[in-house]
């Protein structure tokens, strides 16, 4: 639907950092890799419908989702002739759409793709599937006998299942304390492309690595590579960031840049007396006189209520702390220390103005899990625009 009236916040979406971030991650994997751009949870926040052009402008033309339903908004969503492909759920009702739109998905048990091989024959179209192996995060995959069965499958109709790709998931590969399972599953990946070689299936792609992974582990770099939270220009953890500034042999170094800036504009503005209570409850009491501004959105709007007496915001380039508790939608900052604030006054939640910054991960520590919680939790109704 095409609004007319104003959101209470906005989020733009730097053409740059994306430039930028694909870049890097070009480079620490090498030419020869696809890079499928993960845009699950709605491009982790960032909006598929906007996100999937923007990348399609940095060069990519590879995307992956968790369900069919998010397939359908990346189909809708590209300007280019740019492949798709679903890793999660895709229900049986779905698969002729997926194969008559030439969308590639995950096979993880036989059923599958005996129902695949129905419909493909069907509709007279190839299904595109990837045979997903389990090799010990033991969410999705198969093991080596029904692995088996499938490849078997696959071989007695090579017109109507094709074989886009073996693949599977490390569990935990941004943690080096992982190490000693991420290098069995490693093994075990090797044993399943071992099994395809022996029944004669070359997929066309070989893919395992996840952002962690392609940064940091070469030896998980195949014919493509998975990659979510660091084109967003988020590290996957302190772990890979360190193991990057080793490799680089410097101190300091971040080449990854942000991509996502989330903005209001003050709603009202308030004096408030020493001594009385702002909002809800008496969790933040005046200790002096003080100018308080109202933001227009709260924990509706994904703005985490645990930012609560806790977190600030950016008005004219100056941080402006929480006073008081998240409300349902709306909250309310300090801004006795800035001068000559009115209403309608830019507020930066996430993202720089002047010489400031508020980064995902100052409102969730460093840990990544934290970060791709609060971002992807972002609600699919804020407006996203591309900025340069
Ligand atoms: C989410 C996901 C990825 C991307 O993970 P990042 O750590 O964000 O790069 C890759 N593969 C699968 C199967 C996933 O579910």
């Amino acid at each position: 639907m095409n609004r007319i009236v104003r959101h209470s916040s906005r989020i733009e979406l730097s053409q740059a950092a994306i430039k930028a971030n694909f870049g890097f991650i070009r480079k620490k994997v090498g030419e020869g890799p696809v890079i499928s751009s993960v845009v699950k949870a709605n491009a982790y926040g960032h909006g598929i419908e906007t996100f999937v052009p923007m990348a399609e402008k940095a060069g990519v033309r590879h995307f992956s989702t968790a369900s069919a339903h998010e397939a359908e908004e990346v189909l809708h969503s590209r300007t280019k002739k740019s492949d798709i492909m679903i890793m999660g759920i895709l229900y049986g009702e779905d698969l002729s759409w997926a194969i008559e739109n030439g969308i590639e998905f995950y096979v993880f048990d036989f059923e599958r793709l005996e129902a695949a091989l129905k419909v493909a024959k069907e509709l007279n179209t190839p299904a595109k599937v990837h045979l997903e192996a389990e090799t010990g995060t033991n969410r999705t995959g198969m093991l080596e006998a029904e692995f088996n069965k499938c490849l078997t499958l696959v071989k007695k109709n090579k017109d109507h299942l094709h074989c886009y790709g073996i693949c599977s998931h490390l569990g935990g590969a941004e943690s080096l304390s992982n190490q000693f399972k991420i290098d069995q599953q490693k093994q075990r990946f090797k044993e399943f492309l071992k099994l395809g070689k022996a029944k004669g299936i070359t997929p066309k792609y070989r893919h395992l690595a996840c952002s962690a992974a392609a940064l940091a582990m070469p030896d998980t770099v195949y014919d493509m590579v998975r990659v979510g939270v660091a084109q967003y220009g988020f590290w996957p953890s302190p772990d890979i960031y360190f193991m990057h500034l080793q490799d680089v042999d410097k101190g300091k170094d971040n080449p990854m840049r942000r991509v996502i800036s989330w903005k209001t504009d003050v709603m009202a503005i308030k004096h408030v007396k020493k001594g009385e209570f702002i909002g809800y409850g008496t969790s933040y009491q005046a200790l002096r006189d003080m100018e308080v501004a109202v933001i227009p959105l709260g924990y509706c709007n994904g703005y985490a209520r645990g930012l609560s007496n806790r977190g600030h915001v950016l008005i004219k380039g100056k941080k402006a702390p929480i006073v008081g508790l998240v409300n349902m939608n709306l909250f309310m900052v300090d801004i006795t220390h800035i001068k000559g604030v009115e209403p309608g006054e830019e507020v930066v939640l996430i993202g720089r103005q002047g010489n400031n910054s508020i980064t995902v991960s100052s409102f969730s520590d460093t840990s990544n899990l934290l970060n791709n919680e609060m971002i992807s939790r972002l609600p699919a109704a804020i407006p996203r625009y591309p900025v340069r």
